[in-house]
């Protein structure tokens, strides 16, 4: 089976992520831009987990 990976937000932990389609990241040339649902943090670096990984984090906390 293969492993499902899940981006999370680096400032809050959560995977309430979509890509950042505002035009504001068009202008930029950051297509591969990323915003958090929860907080509102924009970023190209959006660390990617496996639901393992996930489980193990959220399990430290
Ligand atoms: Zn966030």
């Amino acid at each position: 089976m293969p492993k499902k990976f899940v981006r999370m937000c680096p400032e809050c932990n959560s995977t309430d992520i979509k890509p950042d389609m505002s035009a504001d990241s068009y202008s930029k040339g950051l297509l591969n831009q990323w915003q958090c649902n929860t907080c509102g943090h924009t970023g190209l670096f959006f660390p990617e987990y496996t639901q393992e990984d996930l489980k193990k984090i959220k399990e430290k906390k």
